[in-house]
C-alpha cells in the first residue's frame, strides 16, 4: 500500500540523486519515519544501475573472507569494517530476497539476480521507496546547495538546495548521492564534487577508473569480441628507460579478459587499469603480457609442444592449435613471428618452436592510454574520507549532510563492490538521517 504523503514546508530528509545509493538511503530514511523527498535530474531513476553487470547487475560480492573483501577497496578499505558489520553482503542478499529478488553466486563470488536483469533490481528499489512514502521529484536538476554557517566558515548546517529553475527546497537533513563521473550520459557528471568543494570539503580529483585499456597495436581490432576466461595478465615496465631489453613486472593477476576494437577489457583488465593509468601518467612505456597457460611452467609447455609436433609431423602448424588459445589469436601470433601457418610441424626448427611457446606464455601488447569517463565503470577520487564519519556516513563539517555511494573517495575493484558500497552507505545514512530530525 502506498502511503499518502503530505508535503511539508521543510522536509526531514532531502536525497539528491536517484541512483542505487540515493534510492536505498531514501527508502530507509522513510522506513524510520522521516518525510523524504528524492530529487533526480533525469526523468527516470537509476539509469546507471541499468547498465551494471552488462545489464545483469552484479549486486554484491559474497567473498566470505571479510579482510579480502575490504582489501578490494584499496588502502582506505579499513574505514568499511565497521559499516559492513552493520549492513554487509549477507544483509544485501537478504534485503533483496525479501523484496522478491532471488540471487545466485557466480565465479569470483559475484552475486547476480537469478533473472539476470538489472531492471528487476531497480523495480523493487523504486517500489519499496514509494511504499515507504518517499516522494520523488524527477527532472529536478539541483544547481546549488546552501549552507547556514553562523560564521561563514566550512562548518554548521546545510539549509536548502536550489534547483536549476530557482526553486528552493529546505530540509533538516540532506543526503548527497550524486555519484561520480563515469558514464556521464546517465546523469553522473560530478555535480556533488563541485558543491562539496564550494562548501569547504576536500575533494580528491577524479580520473576514469575500472576502465578498458587502449593498445598501440592497431591490429588488435581483428581480435575484437574474443573472451578468455582464465588467463594470466601481467604489467611490465622498462628496468631502465634507456635500455629497451630489460623489463620488470609491476603487477600480475589471473582471470577473464575481453578483446575490444581498440584494446582490452573484462574484469581482470579493469582491475589493473588504475596501475596502468598511473604508469602512463609517469610517461612510462607499459607492456601488458597475456599468459594463455597460467600455472603451466615453460618446461612443461615445451614438452607439450614437442609432443604435439612429433605426433603430427605432417600436419600444418595452423591446424595444431592448443585448445586454450583461440584460432584467431594463434594465427595472429604466427603472423607476428613471421611464420607461415601452412608450414608442416616437421619443418619447424627448435628455435621457432621455443619462440612460439614463449609467445604463448607472454603475449606482449603495448598500453597506449585508458579510455575516458564514457567507458569507465567508476571514477576515482571523491570526498576525502578523513572528513566523513563512518558511523553515520555523515560529513564531519556539516552536521546534517550525509554522503553515500560513488561520491566517496574509495578505490574499488570490479565484482559487485561498488554497489555494496551503495547499499551499506545508503542503509546507514538513511537510518541516521531519520534519527537526526
Ligand atoms: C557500465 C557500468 C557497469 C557497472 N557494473 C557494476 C556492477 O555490475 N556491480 C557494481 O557493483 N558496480 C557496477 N558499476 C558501478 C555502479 O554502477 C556505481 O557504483 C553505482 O551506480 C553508484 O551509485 P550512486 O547512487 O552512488 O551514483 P549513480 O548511480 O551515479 O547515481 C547518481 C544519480 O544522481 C543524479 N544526479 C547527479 N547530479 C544531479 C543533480 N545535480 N541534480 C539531481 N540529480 C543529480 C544522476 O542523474 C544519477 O541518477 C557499473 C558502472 C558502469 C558505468
Amino acid at each position: 500500500m502506498i502511503k499518502k504523503v503530505v508535503k511539508p514546508n521543510i522536509w526531514d530528509v532531502v536525497v539528491i540523486g536517484g541512483g542505487p545509493a540515493g534510492l536505498m538511503s531514501a527508502s530507509i530514511a522513510a522506513k524510520y519515519g522521516a518525510k523524504v523527498l528524492l530529487l533526480e535530474k533525469n526523468d527516470v531513476m537509476g539509469k546507471k544501475l541499468l547498465l551494471t553487470g552488462g545489464g545483469r547487475c552484479n549486486l554484491t560480492n559474497a567473498d566470505p573472507d571479510v579482510r579480502n573483501f575490504v582489501s578490494k577497496f584499496g588502502k582506505k578499505g579499513d574505514f568499511l569494517f565497521s559499516p559492513l558489520s552493520i549492513f554487509g553482503t549477507d544483509d544485501t542478499i537478504r534485503f533483496f530476497e525479501k523484496l522478491g529478488i532471488k540471487t545466485k553466486v557466480e565465479p569470483g563470488f559475484r552475486v547476480f539476480p537469478e533473472s539476470d536483469n538489472a531492471l528487476d533490481v531497480l523495480g523493487v528499489l523504486t517500489k519499496l521507496a514509494k511504499e515507504n512514502g518517499v516522494e520523488f521529484k524527477l527532472g529536478a536538476l539541483v544547481a546549488h546547495i546552501k549552507k547556514s554557517s553562523p560564521r561563514g566558515g566550512a562548518s554548521g548546517k546545510i539549509s536548502s538546495v536550489i534547483l536549476e529553475n530557482g526553486e528552493e527546497i529546505k530540509a533538516k537533513n540532506f543526503i548527497l548521492a550524486t555519484g561520480g563521473k563515469s558514464h556521464p550520459e546517465t546523469g553522473s557528471t560530478g555535480d556533488g564534487f563541485k558543491w562539496l568543494k564550494e562548501i569547504g570539503h576536500k575533494v580528491v580529483d577524479s580520473n576514469p577508473s575500472l576502465v578498458p585499456i587502449k593498445l598501440r597495436e592497431a591490429w588488435i581490432a581483428e581480435l575484437a569480441g574474443i573472451t578468455l576466461e582464465n588467463v594470466g595478465v601481467s604489467i611490465w615496465v622498462l628496468k631502465k628507460e634507456t635500455d629497451k631489453s630489460e623489463w620488470k613486472k609491476v603487477l600480475g593477476k589471473k582471470g577473464r579478459i575481453l578483446f575490444t576494437h581498440v584494446g582490452l577489457s573484462g574484469p581482470t583488465i579493469l582491475n589493473m587499469s588504475k596501475t596502468v593509468g598511473d604508469l602512463l601518467k609517469e610517461k612510462k612505456e607499459v607492456k601488458i603480457a597475456i599468459d594463455f597457460f597460467p600455472g603451466v611452467g615453460l618446461d612443461i609447455m615445451h614438452e607439450r609442444m614437442i609432443k604435439l609436433y612429433e605426433q603430427n609431423p605432417k600436419k600444418k602448424i595452423k591446424n595444431l592449435i592448443p585448445v586454450e588459445v583461440p584460432e584467431k589469436i594463434y594465427l595472429k601470433i604466427l603472423e607476428i613471428m613471421g611464420m607461415d601457418g601452412e608450414w608442416f610441424a616437421n619443418e619447424i626448427k627448435r628455435a621457432e618452436r621455443i619462440a612460439i611457446v614463449e609467445m604463448l606464455k607472454m603475449f606482449k601488447l603495448t598500453a597506449d592510454s585508458l579510455l575516458g569517463y564514457d567507458k569507465a565503470i567508476v571514477s576515482s577520487g571523491g570526498v576525502d574520507l578523513n572528513e566523513v564519519d563512518f558511523k553515520e556516513f555523515k560529513s564531519k563539517l556539516y552536521d546534517n549532510l550525509f554522503l553515500v555511494g560513488d561520491i566517496l573517495d574509495f578505490d574499488r575493484s570490479s565484482g559487485g563492490y561498488s554497489l555494496q558500497l551503495c547499499w551499506t552507505s545508503g542503509y546507514i545514512a538513511g537510518k541516521s538521517s531519520a534519527k537526526n530530525c
